[in-house]
C-alpha cells in the first residue's frame, strides 16, 4: 500500500485539535464520550486521517468498555499493529497502515469468530451508512 507521509504542520490543519492528539500524537479519549461507541448503524468506519476503510458494522460489537470495538478489520492489510511499552503495560497498538494515524489498541479478549477486541477512538474514525 502507497503510504500518506504528511508533515506535523499539514496534520494540524486537517485534523482538529483532539484527532490531532489522539491519532498523531497517540492520544486515547474519555471512554462513554466519543460518538461511536453505542453506535449501531450499519456501514463502514474510515481512518479520519486518510479515508482508508478499516471497520465494518458487522464487526462492532458491545464490548462494555465505552469505547468502539470491533472484532475484525475489514483487511489485514489496512490496519498495522505495533508493540506499545508505554504506560508500563505491553500493549498491540492499532495504527492505519495508510496513513500510520492512531486508532487504539488490540487485546486477546474479544468475541468469536476472532476472539480479538479492537479498541478504538471514536475521534480515529469517520462513517458512511450503507
Ligand atoms: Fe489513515
Amino acid at each position: 500500500m502507497e503510504k500518506i507521509k504528511r508533515t506535523d504542520e499539514e496534520w494540524k490543519k486537517l485534523l482538529t485539535p483532539e484527532q490531532y492528539r489522539i491519532l498523531r500524537r497517540k492520544g486515547t479519549e474519555a471512554p462513554f464520550c466519543g460518538v461511536f461507541y453505542d453506535h449501531k448503524k450499519a456501514g463502514t468506519y474510515f481512518c479520519a486521517g486518510c479515508g482508508l476503510p478499516l471497520f465494518s458494522s458487522g464487526a462492532k460489537f458491545d464490548s462494555g468498555t465505552g469505547w468502539p470495538s470491533f472484532f475484525e478489520p475489514i483487511s489485514e492489510e489496512n490496519v498495522a499493529i505495533h508493540t506499545d511499552l508505554s504506560h508500563g503495560m505491553m500493549r498491540s497498538e492499532v495504527v492505519c497502515a495508510r496513513c500510520d494515524s492512531h486508532m487504539g489498541h488490540v487485546f486477546n479478549d474479544g468475541p468469536p469468530p476472532t476472539g480479538l477486541r479492537y479498541c478504538l477512538n471514536s475521534e480515529s474514525l469517520t462513517f458512511v451508512p450503507d
